[in-house]
């Protein structure tokens, strides 16, 4: 399943509606002297067609740092009995963390998801984000495209009915010629 940046497919309104965490300091969880902290959460949703998995991934981002420091997985339903994984929000074990990440997924599940607006928010954008992956006629699905696996996203297709599988065999006869 790829992961792709909301912002991908609406650059202004993800500009203008991603959170930021702003840490002030000497507050709690603010750990340098000083300046506050900034933190923007970049949303991330799931561009495999057909899969309603109801999730966001956040890249979250140190502005001093100008790094992604931690990444967090959150499903919009909490976990039922069949749910391969029994938690909501987490760390997710593959993507980048970093020291500052328990820290984060602390802010992010006492404070952040606290405010309902931007849970509705998630749940607008995801649908959105779905919306242009599942409809091969909206006016951004081009912008999407490139992040599909062709062969993997046309399973009731005979493989060489797609395009794609002709481009890869002829480069590949020539680069066998060319030997
Ligand atoms: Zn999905």
């Amino acid at each position: 399943m790829s992961m792709v940046m909301f912002t991908v497919l609406y650059p202004e309104l993800g500009a203008a509606e991603t959170r930021c965490i702003i840490l002030q300091s000497g507050g709690r969880w603010h750990r340098r002297e000083g300046k506050e902290e900034e933190f923007a959460l970049f949303e991330l949703y799931c561009a495999e067609p057909s899969c309603d998995c109801r999730r966001a991934m956040f890249n979250v981002v140190s502005k001093r740092l100008g790094r992604h420091v931690a990444t967090i997985s959150h499903a919009f339903d909490p976990p039922g009995e069949k749910s391969a994984v029994s938690e909501q929000t987490f760390l997710d074990p593959l993507n980048r963390q970093s020291d500052l990440s328990e820290d984060l997924l602390a802010i992010f599940t006492q404070r952040v998801l606290m405010d309902s607006d931007y849970c509705k928010r998630l749940e607008r954008h995801y649908a959105m984000f779905k919306d242009v992956v599942n409809n091969w006629h909206h006016p951004l699905h081009e912008k999407i495209r490139p992040y599909f696996d062709e062969l993997e996203y046309e399973p009731r297709r005979k493989i060489s009915d797609i395009p794609s599988w002709h481009v890869r065999n002829r480069i590949r006869k020539n680069r066998r010629n060319r030997k």
